[in-house]
């Protein structure tokens, strides 16, 4: 009766929290466009709680602080098909436990009808929308043999059709994309114990958000390995914030 009773806690707590039923020492994380910004920030916590990190640069050679962190680093342009095929062939059979979609490009230019240039809407496009899908469908056999099948894709609270106000067509709409194609996967993979989730990183001190953004790289991770680690099958197809809060469509 006692061993049902310690069988059934450590079960329960398992389920309850998730975060406890891996060691990180094991697990593998790769991170795309790790060079800085977000993706460098990522790198940096999840060595520091222990974790194997497999950083991706456009060009490793200049990626000195990724290298300097003490991750595996690995050329990756993602709107490129043969690097992309690199980056797989580079990998085979190796497990990854979570695979997080973090590079990205914002034209500041493509406020108003007048200024939408339809090459940088479709560079936008390729980069946002596409690149994350190219690498999931690229990495999937990997992640199939990891232990936790999680795919995160770096979306943004402008790609919220409920909650937009306008302007920038692109990056908006590349979001809006990327939600949609994590949709589609969440129910593709639903029986497989994959968990597809896009997350809303706040407005964040990057090159990216600028200096007058609200939240530090650091705070910004922070939240979002809280909630990374803390996902279940359950949560797959969700758009969260960097404090798990749901963000609507
Ligand atoms: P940064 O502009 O600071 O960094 C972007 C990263 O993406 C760089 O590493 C860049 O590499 C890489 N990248 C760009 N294009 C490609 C490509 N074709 N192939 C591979 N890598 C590429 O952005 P953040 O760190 O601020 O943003 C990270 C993610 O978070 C993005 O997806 C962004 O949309 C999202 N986000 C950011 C917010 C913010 O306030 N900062 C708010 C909401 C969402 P390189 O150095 O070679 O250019």
């Amino acid at each position: 009766m006692k061993n049902y009773l310690s069988f059934a806690i450590v079960l329960f707590s398992l389920l309850a929290f998730p975060q406890f039923a891996y060691s990180s020492s094991d697990q593998t994380v790769l991170i795309t466009g790790a060079n800085r910004g977000i993706g460098l920030e990522y790198a940096k916590q999840f060595l520091a709680k222990g974790y194997k990190v497999i950083g991706t640069a456009r060009k490793p050679a200049t990626a000195t602080e990724l290298k300097k962190s003490g991750a595996e680093v690995l050329q990756l342009d993602v709107t490129d098909e043969k690097s992309v095929a690199d980056l797989k062939a580079a990998l085979k059979g190796r497990a990854i436990d979570i695979l997080i979609n973090n590079a990205g490009y914002f034209d500041r230019q493509d406020v108003t009808l007048d200024k939408v240039d339809f090459n940088t809407f479709a560079r936008t496009l390729d980069i946002n929308t596409l690149g994350p899908l190219r690498v999931t469908q690229a990495l999937i056999g990997n992640l199939e043999k990891g232990q936790r099948k999680t795919v995160i894709s770096m979306s943004s609270g402008l790609g919220s059709i409920e909650k937009s106000t306008g302007r920038w067509y692109a990056y908006r709409t590349s979001k809006t994309g990327l939600n949609q194609i994590n949709k589609i996967l969440s129910t593709e993979y639903k029986d497989q114990g994959f968990i597809f989730t896009v997350v809303h990183p706040g407005w964040v001190q990057t090159d990216m958000g600028g200096s007058n953004a609200t939240y530090t790289p650091t705070q910004s991770v922070q939240g979002l390995i809280k909630v990374i680690e803390g996902l279940t099958t359950k949560d797959s197809g969700q758009f969260y914030d960097l404090n798990g809060k749901s963000i609507p469509w």
